[in-house]
This record gives structure tokens, sequence and C-alpha cells, in this order.
């Protein structure tokens, strides 16, 4: 018999019961269902959000990013802008 865990929604009284080993490390889990958001990065620090982080719920967590990290989200607003610039959102 193997030990299991249960997470609560940051947002709700919804819980999920599940083993240690299928839950990601976040700072906070939600289901995703319930009106909670996930609070903005402080500064310096990005915020990471992941699907099925232990089980249905969701998990976010706020990390420093690294070199590669600041490089993909640098190519990643490239992209953002030019889709936006595309619809006319962006002069
Ligand atoms: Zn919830």
């Amino acid at each position: 018999m193997s030990e299991k865990v249960t997470l609560n929604c940051a947002g709700c009284a919804k819980t999920q019961t599940l083993r240690p080993r299928k839950v990601e490390k976040c700072d906070r889990y939600f289901c995703g269902h319930c009106d909670f958001r996930p609070p903005l990065a402080p500064e310096g620090q990005v915020s990471s959000v992941t699907n099925g982080a232990a089980g249905g719920f969701r998990g976010y967590r706020h990390e420093t990013p690294d070199a590669e990290m600041l490089a993909a989200l640098g190519r990643a607003r490239v992209l953002r802008d030019a889709g936006l610039k595309r619809i006319g959102a962006l002069n």
C-alpha cells in the first residue's frame, strides 16, 4: 500500500488525492474551475503554470528565470508582438 497526499485548491474547497510521485513540485495548486488565478510573479521572477501538475489540478510557481528561459521569453515576445501587429493591436 502506498501513501497518498491530499492537495487543496488555492481558490475553493476542492481537493485532489494522489501519490506523491504523481505531483509536480509547484508553489500552489488550483483546480482551474473556480475563480482562483495565480498571483503575478514578483519583480525579477516569472510565473509558470503547469497543467496537470497534480492529477486534474494545475500548479503554479514563481521562479527566477535562467539565461535559457530569458532567451525563450524574448523569442515569445517577438512572436506575440508580430501577432498583435498583424491584427492591428500594435502600431
Ligand atoms: Zn478551485
